[in-house]
Order: C-alpha cells, then structure tokens, then sequence
C-alpha cells in the first residue's frame, strides 16, 4: 500500500509537470506521462479480476510496451535532445562562418555559412586550415601566430571580401590548446559603404579646395587689371589710404610717381590698338621688373601708371624714377613687324612734404604731370613749391 501511495504521489506529481511546462517540453513530459502509466493500466486491469487472460501477469508486457514508446520517441523526435539541437540549430544558420580547428590546424567543424564564405565544397573534416583557406594568407598567419586575434582583414578571392575575424583558442583543464575557434564576419557592404564615404569625401575636399581657389582667383581679378595684371585704381586708393596712415605712425615718408605715356594716341591711331596693348604691357613688365619690396604698382587709367614707394624720401624716388624713365626710353616694342619707341612723362610727389591725404596728394602730383608735359615731355617732374 505504502508503494502504491508512492507510485501516486509520483504520478500526481508528473501530471502537475505536465501541466506547468510549456512549449517544446510540454509533449516531452506527456510522452514520459504515457509511458509510465501503462504498467499501471495494466496492473490495474490485472488486479480488478476482470482481466481477459486470467492469471497472467501484464506487468512485464506493459514494461515493454512503456520501454518501446519512449525508446521510440527517443528515437524518433530525439526526446533529450532538444537543448544540444538547439545550440547547434544557432551555429548552422547563423550568419557568421564558424570554423574550429583542433591543435594541429586541422579543420573539425564548419558551419555551411563558412562554407559558402571559404567556397569550399569538399569534405572539409581533417583538412588543414591552409588549404581551407588558401586564398587568405592573412587569415592563416592570423592563427598561426596568435592564438586569440581580433582583426579586419581582406581576403582576395574572386571579388575581394573584408572580413572581422575573431580568433578564440579552446584550452583543457590542464591549460593544454585543443583547437581554435574562427568566426569571420562578412563586413564587405560595411567596408564598400566606408570606402564610399570616404572617396565622396575626398571629392568634397578637393570641389572645396577648387571654390577656394576660384574664390582666390576672384579676389585676385577684382583688384587687378585684366590687360597688365597690375593692380587697378579701386586697389590702389584704399592701400594708399591705409599706408598713409601707417607711415604717419610710424614717420616715415612714402613717394608717388604717377605717370602717363606720351603721344600715345599717335601709337594707337598710327598701329592700331592693340598695337597700344601690347606697348602698355612692355612697360607693365618693366615696372614689375623694377619693384621694390616696399613698392605697390598700379594702372591708374588709360595709360596712365601709378607707382607707389613706401618708405622711399623724394631724392631717392627721384633717382628711381630717372631710372625707369630713361630704361622705358630705351626699351623698344616688337609689334609683329613692327619696332615700336615710347616716352612717359611724370610728376613726382611725396607724404608728408607735398600733402598729407590721398586726394590732395594726387592733385599736386597730377598738376606736376601736366607740368611735365608742358616742358617738353619725357621728363620727371617736381612741385616748385610744397603746400602749406
Ligand atoms: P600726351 O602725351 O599728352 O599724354 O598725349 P596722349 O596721346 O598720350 O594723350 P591722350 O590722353 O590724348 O591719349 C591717351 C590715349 O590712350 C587715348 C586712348 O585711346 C588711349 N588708351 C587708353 N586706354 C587704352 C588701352 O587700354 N589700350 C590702348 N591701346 N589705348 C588706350
Ligand atoms: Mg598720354
Ligand atoms: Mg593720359
């Protein structure tokens, strides 16, 4: 009785199981629940008398029958398997090649995302790692050096792929190596998407570098003429302001040289324009070739130039200017056939002597021209008489 008792509680206690459990172990439980009551089935039938083989004795029958359904659902649906089907149901569909090694480099296990990312349709089991993975030599110095890794690294095969590769060793109790575990992660979109990126940012830096340049340019042309790259009269007047100012700080004189090219209508109306074009760039290059590091030349109209001398007295700009006149004087222009001879005459100023504003500057310096003119030409001339 006190058996009986037993078997009960240990019944009652495996519907409650049944009960409770949940999903993939709910049908485990009930199969083991079915089995198991069969000896009690028959055992029940034997004892109630009213059993069609008389005396016989089910019990052994019934223990077989209860061995064969759970041998077949053993079999079968791999009753205790579940967890390792599980487990290893993730290593087979995962994304990630999964290799493992064992400690001579012999590949063990592969999981089919490896094979399709190493291409290797072979058995692979007993293969040596550098023959699975032949095409990637990185790959193969990365485990044979280390043993634990983690590295990007490009495997050319057919279409070069990246990879992120992670190298784990498996060690025993004894901290002796057994194997290796690879897991290669396919990171080739990620890589094309970086190197995507990174080459539309060399495109912006080098679009970027080219509006600096152009907007350098723009700077340039605004305050330059187009026919003598020298600089243009806007330029000009809101230098000389500044430089004004600084040499009036500072004390120290600045001269201005304008001058205007003689007869040149004649040329003009003789050769041609362009033929005039081409006598202003002679003396634009000349005066380029005469520059100072202090000095500032200008196309102040026409043909009409402007050279400024920073921190040069009148005497010294005067010997200067006797210079580029008599240089000009000699320097002719070759005009397609022709050889072409010009003059300038002009008036030579200088801060603080002749005038302390830019305007007022220029007036005396434009009246010298004149007066240069008057005398004769090709000639440099100086104001009589300095302004109160
Ligand atoms: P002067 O000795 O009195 O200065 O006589 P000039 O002929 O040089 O003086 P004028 O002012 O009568 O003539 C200046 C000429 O310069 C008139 C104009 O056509 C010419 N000129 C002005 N700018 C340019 C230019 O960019 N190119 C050419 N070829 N000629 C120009
Ligand atoms: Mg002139
Ligand atoms: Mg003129």
């Amino acid at each position: 009785r006190a058996l009986f008792m037993l078997l009960l509680i240990a019944f009652i206690l495996l519907m409650r199981t049944f009960y409770q459990s949940r999903g993939p172990y709910r049908w485990q439980t009930g199969i083991v629940l079915l089995g198991s009551s069969i000896p009690w089935v028959a055992n029940i039938y034997t004892e109630s008398g009213l059993s069609a083989f008389g005396d016989l004795d089910l019990t052994p029958v019934a223990f077989s029958l209860m061995g064969l359904v759970i041998a077949y659902a053993l079999l079968r649906y791999r009753l205790l398997d579940l967890v390792p089907i599980a487990r290893s149901l993730i290593i087979e569909k995962m994304s990630d090649s999964v290799v493992v090694l064992d400690a001579q480099n012999r590949v063990v296990d592969m999981n089919p995302a490896a094979r399709e990312l190493t291409g290797f349709t072979d058995s692979f089991v007993g293969k040596y790692g550098r023959d699975i993975f032949a095409p990637w030599p990185e790959l193969i110095a990365s485990y044979r050096d280390a043993n634990t890794a983690h590295a990007e690294c490009r495997m050319d095969g057919h279409a070069p792929r990246y990879v992120d590769l992670q190298i784990d060793s498996i060690h025993d109790r004894r901290n002796r190596l057994l194997g290796r575990v690879i897991i290669l992660r396919d990171i080739t979109i990620r890589k094309q998407a970086e190197q995507e990126l990174r080459r539309a940012h060399q495109d912006l830096q080098k679009q970027y570098a080219e509006i600096q340049q152009l907007e350098e340019k723009l700077r340039e042309q605004a305050i330059r003429d187009s026919l003598t790259g020298l600089y243009n009269r806007r330029y000009v007047e809101d230098t000389l302001e500044r430089e004004l100012a600084k040499a009036a700080r500072e004390n120290y004189s600045v001269s201005l040289l304008l001058l205007d090219l003689d007869h040149f209508k004649l040329i003009n109306d003789t050769y041609g324009h362009e033929a005039g074009d081409v006598v202003l760039k002679t003396l634009a290059l000349l005066l380029q070739a005469e520059t100072r590091k202090n000095d500032i030349i200008c196309r102040y109209g026409g043909e009409e130039f402007l050279v400024i001398m920073s921190r040069a007295s009148l005497e010294k700009a005067r010997e200067r200017a006797e210079g580029l006149r008599l240089l000009f004087r000699e320097t002719s222009t070759q005009y397609e056939q022709l050889t072409l001879n010009c003059t300038f005459s002009a008036g030579l100023v200088s801060f603080p002597d002749f005038g302390t504003t830019v305007k007022g500057l220029f007036v005396v310096a434009d009246q010298a021209l004149y007066a240069a003119k008057a005398a004769g030409r090709n000639r440099i001339a100086i104001p009589d008489s300095r302004p109160d």
